[in-house]
């Protein structure tokens, strides 16, 4: 029993004896006596069990249990979880407390500087809007968001979100936006450009029309015969372009599956060049041939893997000399690869525009690419493919000399038995495809 019991309970009995004695002097029933004192040491019994169980609270007890302050209590500044959680956070992190930078994760230091630590947000981040809903009279009173430039690289833009914690504290996250909006402004240009390389063939069309309406023009027989030989190669170029869209879109759709069958690279080089002899093209006998048909099957999707190769011929072709080789070569690239190289001798392309040959519609002679078929997007389409079979490419390429197009790509770990590979016929459709 506490110190602070001790005295009512005390009181209590005390109290009991004496109101019991006059009970019984005063009345003379012994029996009126002894009640007086059971009700007396009842209620004294009551007050004893009312603070062992709590109802009367011994604060001052050094038995008592260690009161916790509420949670609120502490400073949130002090609680050890408060740096777990923003260094948990993958984006730049702060959180200002009365305008100063009362912590910073690790995202936020590399962007900023160590130096903002502690440091008025002001300095911080040197911008009007941010210094206005941290500091201002309107600081800390909603959460805010606003997008940011001139922080970090100089093309870099950022999502800004501050948040108010308490009347003066608030945390600021900001989210760099470059990426998506890159990825916005690519899907814009490529919209726009394939309606521009859709739109010059179908406006020739139309005016050809126009003027084979006319019954002067388009009743000369040389004049239609010319002009509908030209509407059939617009109208085919069209066709070219929109069937190499569909393959793109195809490829990126299938991008994060990774293909099921077992290919033979080697075999396949060799059955496309068979196709071009068949096919009666005018460069079909410049193929040179240098395959390693003992090379393991790769884990592949033979019709993409048929359009890739077909895509490089095609291209050695257009851009090599007529009558120089065009060389393809399988080989084993270490034990866990194998590379396929195409190679012609022509113009060759200039260094500062190798980086760009795999964008869409990227052609370093437009007039030339157009006069050859080129739709603009052969390689484009190469680049999805490799990616989707986790291989590399690489272009090399002299001025004056040729280009070589490698694309390596990985054997799968188990290769000792080689399950079969995909019919011809499958590939020979997928080919006449493109
Ligand atoms: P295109 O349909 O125009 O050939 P590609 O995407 O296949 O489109 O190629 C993009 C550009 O890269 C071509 O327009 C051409 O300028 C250049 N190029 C591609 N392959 C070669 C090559 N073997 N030799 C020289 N230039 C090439």
């Amino acid at each position: 029993m506490s110190v602070r019991i001790i005295g009512p309970v005390t009181l209590c009995i005390f109290a009991t004896l004496i109101g019991a004695l006059f009970v019984l002097i005063s009345t003379g029933s012994t029996y009126a006596g002894v009640a007086c004192g059971l009700v007396g040491l009842f209620v004294t019994a009551f007050m004893y069990d009312s603070a062992v169980h709590g109802v009367i609270r011994d604060d001052a007890s050094p038995s008592s249990p260690t009161i916790v302050p509420p949670a609120d209590a502490v400073d949130l500044l002090d609680r050890p979880e408060i740096d777990a959680l923003i260094e948990a956070l993958p984006q730049p992190a702060l959180i200002i407390s009365a305008g100063r930078i009362a912590r910073a994760n690790r995202a936020a230091l590399a962007l900023l500087g160590h130096h903002v630590r502690g440091e008025d947000v002001r300095l911080a981040i040197r911008h009007p809007a941010v210094t206005q809903h941290l500091v201002g009279e309107r600081a800390g009173s909603e959460t805010v968001q606003m997008e940011l430039v001139g922080i970090g690289a100089a093309n870099q833009s950022w999502e800004l979100r501050i948040a108010p914690l308490s009347p003066n504290r608030q945390i600021v996250l900001l989210t760099d936006q470059s990426a998506r909006q890159a990825a916005e402004k690519m899907r814009v240009d490529f919209v726009a450009n394939a309606s521009h390389e859709l739109r010059t063939p179908l406006a020739g069309i139309l005016g050809f029309i126009e003027t084979l309406k006319d019954r002067e023009a388009g009743g000369d027989v040389a004049t239609r015969e010319r002009f509908l030989s030209i509407m059939d190669g617009e109208a085919r170029r069209m066709q070219r372009l929109v069937d190499d869209l569909m393959s793109l879109s195809r490829i990126e759709a299938e991008k994060f599956r990774m293909p099921e069958q077992m290919v033979d690279i080697a075999a396949l080089a060799q059955e496309t060049a068979s196709v071009f002899h068949s096919a009666g093209h005018a460069r079909a006998q410049d193929i040179s041939l240098d395959l390693d048909l003992s090379c393991p099957p790769i884990r592949g999707d033979s019709a993409q893997m048929n359009q890739l190769i077909h895509n490089l011929v095609s291209n050695a072709f257009k851009y090599g000399r007529p009558g120089t080789p065009v060389t393809v070569t399988v080989h084993r690239d270490g034990p866990d690869a194998i590379q396929l190289t195409v190679s012609d001798e022509g113009d060759g392309i200039a260094p500062e525009h190798l980086p760009r040959l795999t964008e869409r519609f990227y052609r370093v002679d437009a007039s030339r690419s157009k006069a050859a078929g080129g739709t603009g997007l052969g390689l484009a389409i190469v680049k999805h493919i490799v990616e989707r079979h986790r291989g590399r490419l690489q272009i090399e390429s002299i001025v004056g000399r040729g280009t070589t197009v490698s694309v390596t790509l990985p054997v799968p770990e188990n290769n000792s038995v080689r399950p079969p590979i995909a019919s011809a016929t499958t590939r020979q459709e997928a080919l006449s495809h493109k």
